[in-house]
């Protein structure tokens, strides 16, 4: 009989990987606990296809990124979806932030990055003109979309090519005999042959049900969104960015000019006291205990506490994240920066020496492969992890 696959998890990851599968025949259902697909980190996130100027020269980040967004592209184009190359300008402030700029530079000669431009400042301003710097990198081929938009178009070739969504089915259980797996949700049991987990935020949970390594345990950091005013909008032409800070996986409070024509500043990272945690308000205490007793908590603390109390106290306090946003726009007001609404969680994994994991990592369990480190620029990379995921785990016999 055919081979049966199962994919848990409606994010992008999961809902391309199902794609890839439906399109070479394979028989896939997804499963997937929300009522829609891409309900959280997939439709709560900054919307923008990356370049690839920020990943080690080599690493999965840098080849994923590279092919996805090429992939994203193409796709955008034949489904008639939104696709809007804004590009993105890179701004160092300082002497100490050119060397760091330097090093952006080369990492994104290295990884291919196409049309990259060093800039002066006056070169800068003819594409930002609200921007004070003292040198940037342009990178024109930066684009924005709406990921979310992208999966379900996703999630339709899956059905046209025979593949299954079933939503709305929480995975509780998962039991392995020789030769099947037997998934039990909230509402049915199902059995597979293969298993691909692509569950986000809870993908140590779902590693936990197959007896997998506790390890890499996953850590929610939150990102908060300002709205621009939609008077002072003409602040920001594409994407205006900081020089990150190298020692830290996220890359900084930013402005972006969405697939809609709308601005948003941010996102910030501050720890989530929930997996699934949009506010301060949602707290879990599994999860923030979880997070506590996890041995490389003292580590992690020591070395980002300075940075974990700035971006706590920016979140809570309007005139901090506002100071962080203004040192390279500096006409930016405070009243400028409206509604805090939107924010998402980010799926970052962290060992047990209290390191945060910077590439893709992907692990192999007999007949099941887990997703185990998929943030950005995963929603870029999708398509390229698919076939990366097919091509390195499904040629091997289980
Ligand atoms: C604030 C923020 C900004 C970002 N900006 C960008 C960006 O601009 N560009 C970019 O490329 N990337 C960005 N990212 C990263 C990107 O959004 C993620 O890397 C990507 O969406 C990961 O997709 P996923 O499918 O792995 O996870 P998710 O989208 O989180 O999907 C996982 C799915 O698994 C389901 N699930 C979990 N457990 C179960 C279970 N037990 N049973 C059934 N279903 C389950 C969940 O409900 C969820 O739908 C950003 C992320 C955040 C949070």
């Amino acid at each position: 009989m055919a081979e049966h696959i199962g994919v848990i998890g409606g994010g992008i990851v999961g809902i391309a990987v199902a794609r890839a599968l439906a399109s070479r025949s394979i028989r896939v259902t997804v499963i997937e606990k929300e009522h829609r697909v891409a309900m959280h980190q997939t439709g709560h996130n900054s919307g923008v296809v990356h370049a690839g100027l920020y990943y080690a020269p080599g690493s999965l980040k840098a080849r994923l990124c590279s092919a996805g967004r090429e992939m994203t592209r193409d796709f955008c184009i034949d489904k008639n979806l939104p696709y809007r190359e804004v590009g993105k300008t890179v701004v160092a402030v300082n002497a100490e932030e050119i060397v760091r700029l330097d090093q952006i530079e080369d990492r994104s000669r290295l990884n291919g990055v196409p049309g990259l431009r060093r800039m002066s400042a006056a070169e800068m301003r003819e594409v930002e003109p609200h921007v004070a710097g003292v040198a940037a990198v342009h990178s024109p081929h930066t684009a924005v979309v709406d990921y979310a938009s992208i999966t379900e178009a996703l999630a339709d070739d899956v059905r046209k090519n025979g593949g299954e969504i079933l939503l709305g089915q929480e995975v509780l259980r998962i039991t392995q005999e020789i030769g099947k797996i037997t998934v039990v949700t909230s509402s049915q049991e199902h059995r597979f042959d293969r298993l691909i987990v692509c569950a986000g935020l809870q993908s140590d949970v779902v590693a936990a049900m197959i007896g997998a390594s506790p390890s890499p345990r996953i850590l929610p950091f939150r990102g908060e969104y300002w709205g621009l005013d939609s008077s002072r909008q003409h602040l920001v032409n594409g994407m205006i960015y900081p020089v990150p800070d190298p020692r830290f996986p996220f890359l900084g409070v930013h402005f972006t000019r969405g697939v809609y024509d709308d601005v948003h500043v941010g996102p910030n990272a501050v720890p989530a006291l929930a997996r699934e945690g949009y506010k301060w308000s949602s707290i879990s205490l599994k999860d923030s205990w979880g997070s506590l007793t996890w041995p490389g908590a003292p580590a992690l603390a020591k070395q980002h506490w300075r940075m974990g109390a700035k971006e706590i106290s920016a979140s809570l306090f309007k005139p901090l994240y506002f100071r962080e946003a203004r040192r390279f726009v500096p006409e930016l007001r405070m009243s400028d920066l409206v509604a805090k609404t939107a924010a998402g969680v980010r799926a970052q994994a962290w060992g047990r020496d209290g390191g945060l994991l910077d590439d893709f990592a992907v692990d192999q369990v007999g007949p099941v492969t887990l997703l185990r480190n998929a943030p950005s620029p995963a929603a870029t990379s999708a398509m390229a992890i698919a076939d990366y995921v097919l091509e390195t785990y499904m040629a091997v016999k289980p």
